[in-house]
């Protein structure tokens, strides 16, 4: 697992569409056990003033819905550590592998991920991290909100 990866490679492509919309650039990929992509999406939150669209969350409604054999085996990546929404959503529907960008923006439910027997796998991208400082410098205040931190 690395950077290279396909399905890391169409998650950060989401987080970099994000950014051209304006948004908070986080994308994720959801793919399956054999490789084939189940859903991709990128965070939604300003685009569409949405509570819950993190770019996991848009990756999993855009694989629309399916059988829980679907997610045996797959693996959800993302160009952030997940949060406790997203982590969450991961854990409900048995998500095997968790490969993400990086986690020294934020630091998600990685443990709990791990305590529920998910691998998980830091690919340390300087791309994601680059994607976000950008991003949180230019808008702070849209970047707690989507963490639900007031800012101060
Ligand atoms: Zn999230």
């Amino acid at each position: 697992m690395s950077e290279s990866d396909p399905g890391f490679q169409a998650a950060l492509e989401e987080a970099k569409q994000g950014a051209r919309e304006g948004g908070i650039p986080i994308g994720a990929c959801l793919v399956d056990k054999n490789g084939k992509v189940l859903g991709r999406g990128h965070n939604m939150r300003l685009q569409k003033g949405s509570a819950i669209l993190h770019g996991e969350m848009s990756a999993l409604e855009s694989a629309g819905r399916l059988p829980a054999s679907a997610y045996k085996g797959s693996t959800m990546y993302t160009t952030l550590s997940p949060c406790l929404m997203c982590t969450g959503a991961c854990l409900l529907y048995e998500v095997s592998r968790v490969v993400l960008g990086e986690n020294k923006t934020f630091l998600g439910g990685e443990d709990l991920l791990r305590s529920k027997g998910v691998e998980v796998i830091n690919v340390g991208s300087k791309e994601c991290e680059r994607l976000m400082q950008t991003f949180s410098s230019e808008h702070p205040e849209d970047w707690n909100e989507d963490i639900g931190e007031d800012g101060k």
